[in-house]
């Protein structure tokens, strides 16, 4: 079921919309429509390319298997914090 119409873009969103669901989207937790969304921004965005390729190399670097989740929860949000630091989502 797809429409191939030239305005099949996914929906524009803006930065901070992006830099929001960067984590959902790299963890593939987003809805299909949404994650078309934010993909089709960073293959746009040049800004939130950079942020979304060192976000998910960091994310590379995290064991996927924490035996904590609240740890590895503590751990996201301080990498979050520190991109907020450097700048990220910040237009
Ligand atoms: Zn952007």
């Amino acid at each position: 079921m797809t429409t191939t119409d030239e305005r099949g873009s996914p929906a524009l969103i803006e930065c901070e919309a992006a830099a929001r669901a960067l984590y959902d989207y790299l963890d593939g937790r987003l809805p299909m429509a949404t994650e078309a969304s934010v993909y089709w921004h960073i293959e746009t965005c040049r800004n939130c390319a950079s942020h979304f390729a060192f976000a998910r190399r960091v994310l590379d670097l995290v064991p996927s298997a924490v035996p904590l989740a609240g740890e590895a929860h503590a751990l996201r949000a301080r990498i979050v914090e520190s991109l907020k630091v450097e700048g990220y989502a910040e237009r």
